[in-house]
């Protein structure tokens, strides 16, 4: 497994690759990997000749009172998991070389970032959408894989790359789970084991909203009441927003259907968590939920 920390090195190493016809398949991250993350390596594994992981804890996607200075690293234990997921390159750019003095440049995806985490996190997808567009030019993807557990996220990526016409294919992978429903995160790490408890509301609500779903409710507000009593009875626990949204528009339903998002972000102490799920359909894997 070959390490480049500069982008001339690692655009040469894409464009050689690509001249000896090679595909390559990269997967983009923030680094502090968890198995989220490995499901992403392994099915790139199965996608690309070549794997790409790229760790870049992004600046310019974080708020001002956000969490990038202390956000969780561990480059030696990344590189162990990269390379049992079969990867054969780790970029690891620094943010100097990134966003160079003078940088001015940004992609925005207009209506996909407003709602959800574009209003809590002003300019947060901008930052998204600019990182991912130079990663792909720097690392020339064929096909580039991202969690569902970040949603719109990857609504604006696979906005991003049919508008600009990029020659990546975008695949969306299943949110990963911890054995009790927590939906994985890097971020879970700044968690107590107090808080931990009570970050199990917010599967738990995503269940309850699709018991109720499966037993017939549709009408939204009520699939959103029972959701947030649930949430709201846990006092460490403070909802940002809880939205049914339309799957792929990501614009706001007063009735579910199975295209329907549930969609929740919130904050246990300093850390915020999201999570969602799409009601019609599976729950990946699902045991620790069903
Ligand atoms: P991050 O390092 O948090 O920026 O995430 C890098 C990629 O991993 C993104 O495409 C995320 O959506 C994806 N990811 C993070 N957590 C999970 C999870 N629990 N399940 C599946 N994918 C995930």
């Amino acid at each position: 497994m070959n390490i480049i920390t500069t982008i001339e090195e690692m655009q040469q190493a894409a464009v050689s690759l690509k001249r000896e016809g090679k595909t390559i398949a990269l997967v983009p991250t923030m680094g502090f990997l968890h198995e989220g993350h490995a499901s992403l390596l392994r099915e790139g594994r199965r996608q690309g000749d070549i794997l790409v992981l790229s760790i870049f804890v992004n600046p310019i996607q974080f708020g001002q009172n956000e969490d990038l200075g202390r956000y969780p690293r561990d480059m030696e234990r990344d590189c162990r998991v990269a390379a049992e997921c079969g990867a054969d390159i780790v970029f690891t750019p620094d943010a100097a070389g990134m966003y160079p003095a003078g940088f001015q440049t940004s992609v925005a995806v207009a209506d996909l970032s407003l709602p959800l985490c574009g209003a809590s996190r002003p300019g947060h997808f901008d930052g998204v959408a600019t990182v991912v567009t130079k990663l792909f030019n720097i690392c020339q993807p064929d096909v580039a894989l991202f969690g569902a557990k970040d949603y719109q996220q990857l609504a604006v990526i696979r906005r991003m790359t049919r508008d600009l016409n990029l020659p990546v294919r975008i695949v969306g992978m299943p949110i990963v789970r911890e054995q009790d429903g927590l939906a994985m995160s890097s971020r879970n790490s700044y968690l107590s084991l107090e808080q931990r408890r009570s970050a199990l509301r917010l599967s738990r609500a995503i269940r309850l909203v699709r018991e109720l779903y499966g037993a017939g409710t549709r009408d939204v507000a009520s699939l959103r009441r029972a959701a947030l009593e649930l949430i709201e009875a846990e006092p460490a626990l403070t909802v940002d927003y809880l939205d049914f949204r339309d799957g792929a528009t990501l614009e706001l339903r007063d009735t579910a259907d199975d295209a329907t998002l549930m969609a929740l972000a919130v904050k246990v102490g300093n850390t915020r968590l999201i999570d969602n799920t799409v009601l019609g359909e599976e729950l990946q894997p699902c045991r620790e939920l069903c």
